[in-house]
């Protein structure tokens, strides 16, 4: 089954090995990435989202130089090296995508490393961010995230933030923000998803939506891709006992709120340290597709691996056309 994951933090780990080890860790083989290539390979990935992301402690003038490095770890080692990984710089260049070639996306989870310079952002869309997430967990200068206490919304540059998303067919990312940065950002972008998170009204976490937004960003137009992560499927204190079937509760539950044709999956693999056993890694995607088949059709199944975000892909591919933002072909940069 062809799978479009739309959230991993392969790049951050493949960093910190760098920076603190002075080690290159083999995106091929690695057994330190969950979502190395043969494991890519094995579970059936079409598309993978890599995300630039950077934690708290790095120093705010050092922010815009670790992203570059990200993007620089991308393009060596996992682009370059490997012939079936494929760049996708614009959503139309999915079509280019041959049998047994990965597409691999380049997104942003938190715009601290932009500061407040939209000509940062630009640079970014130039390396070929088709994805931006305004905050992780903590405020910043475009919003404030799902752990700050003051929950407050966006700011004016975040607003230009999310125009400069729209003008460009990025997509606008929810899943770190705080509950009233997610309605500003439902009113103000044109493309907009959760990368990774799930329903709140099933676990009550500050990272996972409540119905009301699940259902406006269904409205909307926007899409929700579920995360793996147990602390964001499980409440009770049993969370390392959380099993694919309590993830599947809440593919169930979006698809009841309406969003049979709008669900898919973002693993978070490579940015989480807890597990469900039986998909710790991105080759165990055939077990969660095989109990998805208990639950739903064959179709269905297939929308939410892969046909729902290509429609949504070609949705703002087709607008690209529209105002003349020509696809460019697949680059190797
Ligand atoms: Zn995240």
């Amino acid at each position: 089954m062809k799978i479009i994951d739309t959230h991993c933090d392969v790049l951050y780990k493949m960093q910190l090995a760098k920076r603190k080890r002075n080690k290159i860790l083999d995106f091929n083989t690695s057994v330190a990435l969950e979502a190395n290539l043969q494991r890519l390979k094995k579970g059936g990935i079409y598309i993978q989202f890599f995300a630039l992301f950077l934690p708290p402690n790095v120093p705010d003038d050092a922010k815009w130089e670790w992203a570059l490095e990200q993007i620089d770890l991308f393009k060596t080692e996992i682009v370059q090296k490997h012939p079936e990984i494929k760049r996708l710089r614009r959503w139309s260049d999915a079509a280019n995508l041959k049998e047994g070639e990965i597409g691999a996306v380049l997104s942003l989870e938190g715009a601290e490393a932009i500061g407040k310079d939209l000509d940062k952002l630009y640079k970014l869309h130039q390396e070929g961010v088709l994805s931006v997430g305004l905050t992780w967990n903590k405020a910043n200068a475009c919003a404030d995230g799902a752990a700050e206490e003051i929950h407050g919304g966006l700011t004016d540059f975040g607003r230009e933030v999310v125009r400069f998303n729209n003008e460009h067919r990025i997509l606008t990312d929810v899943s770190h923000l705080s509950d009233t940065s997610f309605w500003d950002v439902l009113e103000e972008a044109a493309y907009v998803f959760a990368s990774h998170s799930n329903a709140r009204s099933i676990c009550d976490h500050p990272r996972n939506l409540f119905d009301l937004q699940i259902s406006a960003l269904l409205e909307k137009g926007g899409h929700i891709h579920v995360t793996f992560y147990p602390p964001f499927i499980n409440q009770t204190y049993e969370v390392e006992k959380t099993t694919i079937h309590h993830l599947i509760e809440h593919v169930k539950h979006i698809c009841d709120l309406g969003g049979k044709e709008q669900i898919g999956f973002g693993s978070d693999f490579d940015g989480i340290d807890l597990y469900i056993e039986e998909l710790c890694n991105a080759s165990y995607y055939p077990n969660l597709i095989n109990e998805l088949y208990h639950h739903f059709s064959r179709e269905e199944v297939e929308n939410f691996c892969h046909r729902n975000f290509l429609r949504f892909m070609k949705r703002m591919e087709g607008e690209e056309h529209e105002t003349g933002h020509r696809a460019h072909s697949i680059d190797r940069s």
